[in-house]
């Protein structure tokens, strides 16, 4: 199971790392500290939706990648729960435990989303208020903690690039991620409550949505390769955003 690994891998981390929060199922979510510990630091966060778990194993490649300039927190695994009943009874999960989509969960335009929905079940269900899930308020008061100067939410699938919510965004950043994956940049309408919508409205910084692997493919995606191009990006983006 992909939490397991995550574990194990937290357990032999040496450097800075902490829990930042515990699902309803009790489970730990994770973040590792890589580069430097001073100037401004980002956060990127993986495997929000349970069936795109496979980013969690792109967020290790990205911790063992060690950035040559800045710093900051990748979060591999931030529905460990919904990414064991992905990996176990029902593969095309999206939501957590309960039944609440985490990406439609943040305080950005909550509920206004198309596809929104208080129903619970796999996708789309907002909760009963904003950060209602333990894990969507671990992120939050992590990310209020931190107060990172840009954060990366890594998806799957459609090899596109996001940068924009509510007239608010820095389009350059996106560019930057375009070049190291080749992945299309485009803005996206009709969602909202997602982590990047919130950093972006409510954070006042620039937020990104990564959708990796080829649309081609079928979720959930179960083998790392299917994401190589997203292996270099977050290392390029860190060494170069903003320079
Ligand atoms: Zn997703």
């Amino acid at each position: 199971m992909i939490y397991e690994e995550v574990r194990l891998f937290y357990q032999s981390y040496d450097k800075k790392k902490c829990v930042i929060g515990y699902t309803c199922q009790n489970r730990e979510i994770f973040a590792f500290h890589v580069g430097e510990l001073t100037g401004r630091q980002f956060i990127a966060v993986y495997a929000v939706h349970a069936r795109e778990w496979i980013t969690a194993r792109l967020a290790l490649r990205h911790i063992k990648k060690s950035v040559r300039c800045g710093g900051g927190w990748i979060i591999p695994l931030l529905n460990p729960d919904g990414a064991f009943l992905s990996q176990t009874s029902q593969p095309l999960w999206k939501a957590n435990a309960r039944g609440v989509d985490l990406n439609c969960n943040f305080d950005a335009d909550w509920g206004t989303g198309r596809l929104n929905t208080s129903v619970r079940g796999s996708e789309n269900c907002v909760g009963d208020c904003p950060f209602s899930e333990p894990e969507t308020s671990a992120l939050r008061d992590f990310t209020l903690k931190v107060r990172p100067f840009v954060t990366l939410s890594f998806h799957t699938k459609g090899e596109e690039i996001y940068w924009e919510f509510g007239g608010k965004g820095d389009r350059y950043g996106a560019e930057l991620l375009k070049k190291s994956t080749g992945y299309e940049v485009k803005k996206i309408y009709g969602s909202a409550g997602g982590y990047k919508d919130w950093c972006l409205q409510k954070l006042c910084i620039p937020a990104y949505t990564l959708e990796c692997g080829s649309d081609n493919l079928n979720h959930p995606i179960t083998q790392i390769s299917k994401l190589k191009k997203c292996f270099n990006v977050l290392k390029f983006f860190v060494e170069n955003y903003g320079k």
